[in-house]
């Protein structure tokens, strides 16, 4: 494995980021290549935990020749959001300095079918040149996996419909509970831009041996040994299975039982009708009835009509919750993935 230390020149003088970037080569050109990053929103380390043990295992088959395809590994893909803390609280969804989500707004091809990236030496928000160097590492490969998580969640992963059912090894080998498959984006995350790009490449529209993917590993605070190697053992299964490393074998594990896989217009966001202090009565994983109490907000303490009632919308799968008990009228209170579809149609995230 060669590992580069990249810079990126922040806005201002006496003030840089550094981009590590591993890099490590299979023995077979006509293998997938693969480009993994974690940590594009700083404040979510499931990711990052899981590829320090999967790096190990990917150094160890190129070591022993059992590596096939190429990779590019960026495990601190944000280090602008990663430098970002308020009065002790970390913040690394949003950029401080422009209010812009570090998974919006990355370059796509425009109209005319070009995309236009900012270089190392664009006289632009360091952010946007950082985008357009995740973009480029990512170029070429179709494998390109961004690891994130959500609020509490089980863990899931976000699809291009086109590319699913062929993408469910990816969520049987992480022994995932849901996929959310979108077909038109209007955010320009990572996972979007990437696609585009890679729809751009494929001018027959053949995408097959394709997956790029945001994996939404649980909850931010699941963050543990045993979660990060099996995560990890996830990713490498997966990786076998589309002959990046050689395995004597081919692994075929099934999607789990009761795997929920839905277009993304079936998600119901739940909003807090009042703000307060929140106690839930569902938790990520459960099935829920129309009309059954999520969760009820107090708003009086120890009065009577003090709290406000949520009630499930319809019939569906709790996906995720809120991680914070003190909420605002309008908050999103959970995500729950309703057995007929929320909406008409949706186009870009969930959430801001
Ligand atoms: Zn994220």
């Amino acid at each position: 494995m060669k590992t580069e230390i990249e810079t990126i020149v922040g806005e201002t003088p006496g003030i840089s980021y550094e981009l590590i970037v591993h890099r490590l080569e299979g023995t077979d050109v006509s293998a997938p290549r693969v480009y993994i990053q974690s940590g594009l929103h700083a404040d979510e380390r499931p990711g990052v935990a899981a590829l320090h043990f999967l790096i190990p295992m990917l150094e160890q088959a190129e070591a022993e020749g059992r590596l096939r395809g190429s990779l590019i590994l960026v495990p601190h893909a944000n280090p602008i959001g990663a430098a970002q803390h308020l009065y002790g609280e970390h913040m690394g969804r949003f950029a401080t300095g422009t209010r812009t989500n570090f998974n919006r707004d990355f370059p796509v091809p425009g109209d005319d079918g070009m995309r236009h990236l900012d270089k190392a030496s664009a006289p632009v928000f360091a952010e946007r040149r950082l985008k357009s160097r995740l973009l480029e590492l990512a170029d070429g490969c179709p494998i390109v996996l961004d690891l994130h998580c959500d609020d509490e969640s089980v863990q899931y992963v976000y699809a291009p419909e086109v590319l699913w059912p062929e993408m469910s090894d990816l969520a049987a080998c992480l022994d995932a509970e849901a996929a959310l498959l979108w077909d038109s984006g209007a955010d320009r995350a990572f996972e979007e831009a990437v696609f585009e790009q890679m729809q751009a490449r494929a001018p027959d529209g053949d995408l097959s041996g394709h997956c790029v993917t945001t994996v939404e590993l649980r909850g931010q605070n699941d963050v543990d040994v045993t979660l990060a190697r099996k995560d990890a053992e996830g990713l490498y299964r997966f990786l076998q299975g589309r002959g990046v490393v050689a395995a004597d074998t081919t692994p075929a594990p099934a999607l789990k039982a009761g795997f929920v896989g839905k277009p993304i217009r079936h998600v119901d966001m739940v909003t807090a009708p009042a703000g307060g202090t929140l106690l839930f009565h569902v938790a990520p994983g459960d099935r829920v009835e129309a009309g059954q109490l999520l969760a009820e907000i107090i708003t009086n303490p120890g009065c009577k009509g003090g709290s406000v009632e949520v009630r499930a919308p319809q019939a569906g799968y709790v996906l995720t919750r809120r991680i914070r008990r003190f909420i605002r009228m309008g908050d999103n209170l959970l995500k729950i993935i309703s057995d007929t579809a929320a909406v008409a149609s949706r186009k870009g995230a969930l959430e801001d």
